[in-house]
């Protein structure tokens, strides 16, 4: 999300309405605000809109405030989603239950509304700094898509998954074609723009969900492509490949052709015990080698 254009969001949880207005009417004016009033409503906004802050009341009509928050911290989905606890309950004890099932914070109603926005403001500004920490970690600070150590934990994930269902996972490796030439004849500052606009390609083409799509490194790409078969791979590879060329990129330099190609390597598996994840890589690897050497802008496809 862009913070530049967006403002963070906050989603309100009571079924007392008066509460709930006073709140909305204090916060709207810097952050986005959603409510709800009940707790089924809170798990469903939660998961939907992924709100920056959740304010949650305990006592809901349906569900308890500290069963929504166990449900929140036990889903993958809403897990990093912090949660302030508002209530009129106020010993200790009630605190310490809160703060133990995963709150940041704990407001006892009647509160100062002052005081509130401002401990809101200090959970905010820390929800955006890890936002932007997880993004710097997970991200190819060029491109702005996946990188390899993002990459790394998605194959892990997607192999077990694999393993689990007794289904195919195809690994597709992408190299440019000619690009040190590229570089040199057009320059580094272009090289940069074109694997940008590469990226981009790779990156709105890769819509089904489960795909994953990384930068490997340098001019080199990867795709994840879950519970699909080698010639349901090799097909999407197609698509990508033309895709590369229709975007008519000039390179004159080139020996495939007059503008930017890419060449394909695909890996195809039902993942097991006697291979590992790193064994797909080198498969999927090795055929993009052979795609550079039987002449570039092709794919070359094997079936482990
Ligand atoms: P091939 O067709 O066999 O893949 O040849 P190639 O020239 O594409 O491959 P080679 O590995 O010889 O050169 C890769 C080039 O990619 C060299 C390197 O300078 C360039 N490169 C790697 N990362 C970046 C980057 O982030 N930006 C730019 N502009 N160039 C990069
Ligand atoms: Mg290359
Ligand atoms: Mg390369």
């Amino acid at each position: 999300m862009n913070r530049l254009h967006d403002k963070a969001c906050i989603l309100i949880v009571d079924d007392d309405e008066i509460m709930v207005e006073i709140l909305s009417a204090n916060l709207k004016q810097d952050y986005k605000i959603i409510t709800t009033g009940s707790g089924s409503g809170a798990l469903e906004c939660a998961a939907r809109y992924r709100p920056d802050l959740i304010l949650l009341d305990i006592g809901l009509p349906d569900i308890t405030g500290h069963e929504v928050c166990r449900a929140l911290k036990n889903s993958d989905n809403t897990r990093d989603i912090p949660v302030i606890f508002t209530t009129a309950r106020d010993t200790d004890e009630d605190e310490l239950i809160g703060l133990n099932l995963g709150a940041r914070d704990y407001f006892t109603k009647p509160y100062m509304v002052k005081l509130i926005l401002a401990r809101i403001a200090i959970q905010i500004d820390l929800k955006l700094k890890t936002d932007l920490l997880e993004n710097l970690a997970n991200l190819d600070g060029l491109t702005g898509i996946s990188n390899r150590r993002n990459f790394d934990i998605q194959l892990d994930q997607e192999w077990r998954r694999g393993r689990r269902n007794d289904t195919e996972l195809s690994l597709c490796m992408m190299d440019v074609d000619y690009f040190k030439q590229y570089n040199d004849n057009y320059g580094h500052a272009q090289g940069d723009r074109c694997l940008k606009i590469i990226a981009s390609i790779l990156n709105s083409q890769t819509k089904r969900a489960g795909d994953f799509v990384a930068r490997y490194g340098g001019e080199e790409f990867v795709v994840i492509l879950p519970s699909r078969t080698l010639a349901e791979a090799k097909q999407f590879a197609e698509m990508l490949r033309q895709a590369v060329i229709d975007k008519n990129i000039p390179h004159k330099h080139s020996k495939s052709s007059s503008r930017i190609t890419m060449s394909f390597g695909i890996a195809t598996v039902i993942p097991s015990g006697t291979i590992d994840p790193q064994d797909l890589l080198t498969a999927a690897d090795k055929e993009l080698y052979n795609a550079k050497e039987s002449g570039r802008n092709r794919i070359s496809s094997i079936q482990l």
